[in-house]
């Protein structure tokens, strides 16, 4: 039967019907390890036992009630939030693009509430993903995702990424912001440097700008922090948070001081599901194994580990992988071959990663992922790289 689905994805012909942990197992049960995580989004794995009891006891209680009214359990994810970064408050949503646009919001309304209407402009990067709606879109630059869809949205001007001489030469009186991953995901695990990030903050202090972190993919423990920009030493304004802080339930949210968000007071902005009871009850699950004692910097010890078994797997095939890049369990494989055939070649082992822009594979396994575990997708990986070798030797050069 064909699909009734509108077709925007080229979807692999597999589907799942279970998880447990880092695994997958699909409809014909064969198991699969999950390195890819729902995109990161998996955070604590497939159906980790205390996100299960913390979703099911909320869903007998109380699922939603709308932002009219007081939700105990938002007001303590955003505490506890704010307690562990240097933000002051918190705003819930449902996706990472939500996020997005309110971190985009916030920034603009900063300088409209001193009366400068027409400070909106953001400074976005070359190979930047801040998701699919018109302004994100529009931030993101990419136009593949752009084209079609109507007059691009105002006020994103794209500088490459990392240089601070464009960035310099970008700002005008109109620039609110500016808007960065510190790694970029969709782009290919590309981290930027931790001077290109000083120096945005330097000029953010100097102008006046605010200066947003797009941590989606980066923050809740993905890197070997709580959030990246502790590794970097350099701390944003606003910070738009999603992915890993949901385990799969659909979560995000924006941080931010007090200061930043001075522009967004009761009625300028609003969500119908977003912080609703179920979601919080989940985010506070999450952070109870995340913020506990131990985890982030076990998080940190498995991904050099991992990385320093990826190399060794660069050194036995050189023809196949190009180097090996990320932080922590975001970590990206560039191949010298297209990486989709490397994508495939893993799917084949058994092992399921994710390709990026230029020519990577991110592994984001969870971060409960064993060390055993870790080893097993790279024996996996390594059964691929033999297979796309032999492939070549076959094919006629
Ligand atoms: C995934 C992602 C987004 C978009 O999140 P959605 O939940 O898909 O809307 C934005 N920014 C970054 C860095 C991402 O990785």
């Amino acid at each position: 039967m064909s699909s009734a689905l509108i077709p925007t994805y080229a979807r692999a012909n597999l589907a799942f019907e279970r998880g447990e942990g880092v695994w997958l197992i699909s409809e014909k049960g064969e198991r699969y390890l999950d390195f890819g995580a729902g995109i990161a989004v998996c955070s604590l794995g497939h159906c980790h036992p205390h996100v299960v009891k913390a979703l099911t006891d909320q869903a007998h209680k109380l699922w939603h009630v709308s932002n009219l009214y007081q939700i105990p359990g938002g007001e303590r994810l955003a505490h506890r939030l704010v307690e562990a970064t240097f933000a002051d408050l918190a705003f819930f949503t449902n996706s990472g693009a939500e996020a997005l646009e309110m971190a985009i919001k916030t920034a603009r309304k900063y300088h409209a509430v001193e009366g400068q209407m027409d400070r909106y402009h953001i400074i976005t990067f070359e190979g930047a993903f801040h998701g699919r709606t018109t302004a994100t879109i529009a931030a993101g630059g990419n136009p593949k995702y752009i084209e079609g869809f109507g007059p691009k949205a105002p006020g994103f001007d794209k500088v490459a990424f990392g240089d601070i001489k464009a960035v310099e030469a970008a700002i005008t009186p109109q620039t609110a912001a500016i808007l960065i991953e510190p790694i970029q995901g969709e782009g290919g695990v590309r981290a930027a440097e931790p001077s290109f990030l000083r120096a945005l903050r330097a000029l953010c202090d100097k102008h006046g700008m605010l200066l947003i972190f797009d941590e989606v993919q980066t923050g809740v423990g993905r890197t070997g922090k709580f959030f990246a920009y502790e590794g970097f030493g350099v701390t944003p304004d606003i910070l738009a948070f999603a992915k890993g802080i949901g385990d799969g339930f659909p979560l995000g949210g924006v941080i931010a001081t007090r200061e930043a968000a001075r522009g967004m007071t009761a009625g300028t902005h609003g969500t119908t599901y977003g912080g609703n009871p179920l979601a919080m009850a989940v985010g506070n699950a999450v952070l109870d194994v995340v913020l506990a004692p131990g985890f982030i910097d076990e998080v940190a010890r498995k991904g050099l580990a991992l990385r320093q078994k990826l190399a060794a797997l660069r050194d036995r095939h050189p023809a196949i992988v190009a180097g090996v890049r990320g932080e922590g369990l975001m970590l990206g494989v560039q191949t010298h071959i297209p990486v989709a055939d490397f994508v495939a070649a893993a799917r084949e082992a058994h092992v399921l990663v994710i390709p990026a822009g230029d020519n990577v594979a991110r592994l984001l396994p969870p971060l409960t992922a064993s060390d055993e575990e870790l080893a097993e997708g790279v024996a996996r990986l390594e059964r691929a790289c033999a297979a796309l070798t032999a492939k070549q030797e076959k094919a006629p050069a």
